[in-house]
This record gives C-alpha cells, sequence and structure tokens, in this order.
C-alpha cells in the first residue's frame, strides 16, 4: 500500500501535566489514486494525522509508511530514505495563505522546488504548470504581490506552491475552511480536477458532508483520536448514530430522506447526493400513487 499508518498513537507533551492523547491506535491505508476523506470533530485529531501523513510529526508509537519506507526511520541511510518519502507527501496546512510571504505570485510558488534544488527552467515550468492546476492564469497574476488576490486566489497561489513540488500524494487540511461559497466551489472543482485528471491521491480533512459524499472514494471518521468507521460515503452516510457519535451529521440530502422516512413515506433513504436522493423520492411517489390507484379502483367496483 502507498500510504499504511499501523497502530499510530500520538500523545503530546507526554509526561507533562498537559499531556493530551491526540491519536490512538490508529490504523489505514490509503490506496494509490483514490480519494480519501478524514472526517471527525474539532479536536479529533485530523490535523495531527495529516502532518503525521507527511512525516511532520512522529507518532508516539506504531508506523506510518509511505511506498513502504518508515517516515520516522533511524540510522542514516533509514533518515535519507524517510526524507525522500516524505517529499512525495506534499501537505496544504489549513489556512495555508498564511504562510505566503514572497514579493511576487511566481516567486512564492517557486519556493518550494528551489528548495529542492531544481534548476531555473525546471521550476519555472512547474510554476505555469501548477497555476494552471489551480484555475491561476500566469500571465495575469504571476507578477502580482500575492497580499492584493481575493481570497480565494491566494490560497489557490498556496496550493500551487505545494503542487508544484509535484507530490504523488496531496493531503489537504481542511482547504475551503473560511472561503465565500463562490471560492469554495472553485476550489473544489480544481481538487477534483487533479484528481481526476493527474492521479494524484488524495487525502481530505472536511468537516462537510456533503463535500465528502460529493468527492471522496473512503472516508474514515475519527472521533476523540480514535478511528471509528472506515468506509465508502455511500455506507457511512447513513449510519446516523455512528455519525453523530463522532460529532458529525449526515450529508442534506440523506438527513431530509431519514425525516421523510420516519413519517412512513418509504424512501430507502439511502443516497447521499442530491441526484439520486431525487430519485429515491420519485420511486417512492411512485409507489404510493400506485397503492393509490389500486385503492381508487377497488372502491370504483
Ligand atoms: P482536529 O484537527 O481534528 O481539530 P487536532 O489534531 O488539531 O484535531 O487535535 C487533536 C487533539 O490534540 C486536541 O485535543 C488538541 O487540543 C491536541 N493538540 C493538537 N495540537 C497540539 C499541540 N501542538 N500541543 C498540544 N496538544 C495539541
Ligand atoms: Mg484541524
Amino acid at each position: 500500500m502507498p500510504i499504511e499508518l499501523s497502530h499510530v498513537t500520538h500523545t503530546y507533551m507526554a509526561g507533562t501535566a498537559f499531556e493530551q492523547v491526540a491519536l490512538r491506535d490508529v490504523s489505514f491505508s490509503i490506496p494509490d489514486g483514490s480519494f480519501t476523506a478524514l472526517a471527525g470533530h474539532t479536536g479529533s485529531g485530523k490535523s495531527t494525522l495529516a502532518q503525521m501523513l507527511a512525516g511532520l510529526i512522529h507518532p508516539s508509537e506504531g508506523r506510518v509508511l509511505v511506498d513502504g519506507t518508515d517516515l520516522s526511520a533511524h540510522g542514516r541511510a533509514g533518515r535519507a530514505a524517510a526524507r525522500d518519502a516524505r517529499q512525495r507527501v506534499g501537505l496544504v496546512f489549513q489556512y495555508p495563505e498564511h504562510q505566503l510571504f514572497e514579493e511576487t505570485v511566481e516567486a512564492d510558488i517557486a519556493f518550494g522546488p528551489g528548495n529542492m534544488g531544481l534548476g531555473e527552467e525546471e521550476i519555472s515550468t512547474r510554476v505555469r504548470e501548477s497555476m494552471r492546476q489551480m484555475g491561476l492564469d500566469y500571465d495575469a497574476l504571476a507578477s502580482m504581490d500575492p497580499f492584493r488576490l481575493s481570497g480565494g486566489q491566494k490560497r489557490r497561489v498556496a496550493i500551487a506552491g505545494v503542487l508544484a513540488m509535484r507530490p504523488r500524494y496531496l493531503v489537504l487540511d481542511e482547504p475551503t475552511a473560511g472561503l465565500d461559497p463562490a471560492a469554495r466551489e472553485q476550489l473544489l472543482r480544481e481538487i477534483e480536477r487533479l484528481h481526476r485528471e493527474q492521479r494524484t491521491t488524495i487525502v481530505l480533512v472536511s468537516h462537510s458532508m456533503d463535500d465528502i459524499a460529493r468527492l471522496a472514494d473512503r472516508v474514515i471518521i475519527l472521533a476523540h483520536g480514535e478511528c471509528v468507521l472506515e468506509a465508502a460515503p455511500g455506507e457511512a452516510f447513513w449510519q446516523r448514530e455512528l455519525l453523530e457519535g463522532a460529532g458529525l451529521r449526515q450529508p442534506r440530502i440523506t438527513a431530509l430522506l431519514g425525516k421523510i422516512r420516519e413519517r412512513g413515506i418509504p424512501v430507502l433513504g439511502r443516497a447521499i447526493m442530491p441526484d439520486a436522493g431525487i430519485e429515491e423520492i420519485l420511486d417512492a411517489l411512485a409507489i404510493m400513487q400506485g397503492r393509490d390507484v389500486h385503492t381508487c379502483s377497488r372502491e370504483s367496483h
């Protein structure tokens, strides 16, 4: 498996009065080319996990393997291999635009590849390419001061800076937090496109079950540092009690279907996307109309 966590436990400030267990015995793997969502209430350990996947936090116990390499390997050869493996995982922090600091968009995006020791031409190619991948017009924006861009543009510049390092695996920690609806939508579309066209393996930390339903093929639900479910969204999201126990809500359409069902209307209540939900409702109405017709015809005899 490309990324594998086995029995990972993490304790912040161990041995002090402030000791905080952030992750408990978490094990899962992330298949190549997948789109995995990490969901959980605030404080459930999502950001700790995201940083661990990128090798920025070493687990107190257990192992994180990327393409078979232990990210916290010891010894000289082990450390070199771990560094290579870490480079394959790109991490987009929460509010990544707080880390923009260069005078132009181009310089900011070029910073990461520059650190990797690449030549100027290669860096320039990568800047253009990652801007295109994030829907940013090179000619219009490359020489601009990042601080003069809109909130959504700034965020996409910050993500382009991570993409310019050409990670195989991209971990995004709540990438749409604080954006207005139009900027959110655009960013989600770029992430979706990146996954579809570049086959980048995506790990998306998100609070929005609607976004997860639309984008992810797997969801891992964390509650109090434990992994309580790993499943396809279509299976995970009709388990209302489990979600509520983790402090999460069902996707809006699934919640609506549940309410309709409680009123005795025979919808399946399994849809997680609006279109499929509409189908369920129409099917249920057809069944009910069938019953009505039946009743009417009986009455007319
Ligand atoms: P999430 O991203 O799901 O909100 P976090 O991974 O940020 O969760 O936090 C998990 C737990 O670890 C929380 O209880 C949080 O208070 C604690 N925690 C996170 N970062 C630190 C830190 N740097 N030092 C101490 N405790 C931390
Ligand atoms: Mg977080």
